[in-house]
């Protein structure tokens, strides 16, 4: 099989060439061409001699996954499903913001083994760790669609699946969708977001992107049930980890915290919560429960959702309540899952 041009980063590229008798800078002028004009055609890409071009095709594939549907939700969020083959398919989120913003919620596994209780893509084993070429492909195939005037601006790794359960794939994308001869997005426009695979988490902080921890939980009775993980990588461990990387970036950390009705928006957790990231530099994102088939949770009133907020900003921190996008369409965040268009196939941790 004809190896995945868009899994390349460009070191990768120059050394595959290199091994193959091509010449180095090739590799130069093939990111210009695929990634900053946007053009995968060998021959329209006129400054190659004519027998590389020839046998580009040859040498690689250029093929994208192909865009199996695109809904648009009431709130002008867009969700695509892609075709990865195998009868698996990936699902990523285009979530318009203010001032322009545009953000681009992509996937890296599809399904995810770490079963968080609130979480769709949790339901859905996992089933395939994506390549590098396959979360490229999604931000491509989502650029290529939209008009000349607009630009995703921000991408976030919020999608389906773990990223730190995904590192090389993950970290080699960035590489590439930050290369100053292709896209050139800044790293400080990308967010990973983990569950908290504490071992994994110095990556984030030596890739240059912004960290965001997916917490639900203010004590480790609660996180334990609601997220598995936290049996295995407890809350001091991963507060430790995250002080790690603020001492390290003097970036502020994001977390998530999804509040559930009864289960993880009480008053007192309102406090631990805040007890708890005190001393982190840090936001927290407060997300009102998105409902989905069989979650069993249950989304709090607005006015539980008020007063949790409310006693979070009377205490001193920076708190913002992230507005529920793509609902409609399960594209809102913990909706995500493709478990009808996938395969049974299942991996192991
Ligand atoms: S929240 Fe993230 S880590 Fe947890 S099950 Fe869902 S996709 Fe996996």
């Amino acid at each position: 099989m004809k190896p995945d041009f868009y899994s390349f980063t460009l070191p990768k590229l120059e050394q595959f060439l290199e091994e193959i008798g091509e010449k180095k800078f090739r590799a130069r002028q093939l990111f210009k061409w695929v990634y900053g004009h946007k053009i995968t055609n060998p021959e329209l890409m006129t400054n190659l001699s004519k027998d590389f071009r020839d046998n580009l095709n040859n040498i690689f594939s250029f093929e994208l996954p192909e865009m199996l549907f695109e809904k648009i939700s009431v709130d002008g969020t867009r969700k695509y499903l892609f075709d990865l083959g195998d009868n698996l398919s990936v699902e990523s989120v285009l979530i318009p913001g203010s001032g322009g913003r545009l953000t681009l919620c992509v996937s890296s596994e599809v399904g995810c083994n770490l079963a968080c209780k609130f979480c769709y893509t949790g339901k859905q084993k996992l089933k395939k760790r994506l390549s590098a070429g396959e979360i490229v492909a999604q931000y491509y195939q989502v650029s290529l669609k939209l008009p000349e005037d607009l630009k995703v601006t921000n991408i976030v790794f919020m999608g389906m699946g773990e990223p730190l359960d995904n590192p090389t794939a993950v970290f080699d994308s960035i590489d590439i969708l930050t290369d100053s001869l292709g896209f050139c997005l800044s790293r400080k426009k990308i967010t990973v977001s983990t569950s908290g695979i504490i071992p994994m988490m110095p990556l984030i902080t030596k890739s240059g992107t912004r960290l965001a921890v997916s917490l639900n939980g203010s004590n480790d009775k609660v996180r334990s049930e609601v997220m598995p993980i936290n049996k295995k990588w407890p809350i001091d461990q991963l507060m430790a980890a995250c002080q790690e990387y603020t001492d390290a970036t003097r970036d502020k950390v994001t977390f998530e915290y999804v509040l559930l009705k009864g289960v993880t928006d009480s008053i007192e957790q309102a406090h631990e919560l805040y007890h708890l990231t005190k001393r982190i530099p840090c936001k927290i994102n407060i997300i009102p429960f998105n409902e989905h088939p069989n979650s069993g949770y249950s989304r709090p009133t607005d006015k539980a959702v008020d007063k949790f907020q409310n006693e979070l900003i009377r205490l001193g921190a920076h708190v913002l309540r992230r507005k529920t996008m793509g609902r409609d369409i399960y594209a809102a965040c913990g909706q995500l899952t493709t478990a009808q268009k996938s395969s049974n196939k299942e991996l192991p941790v």
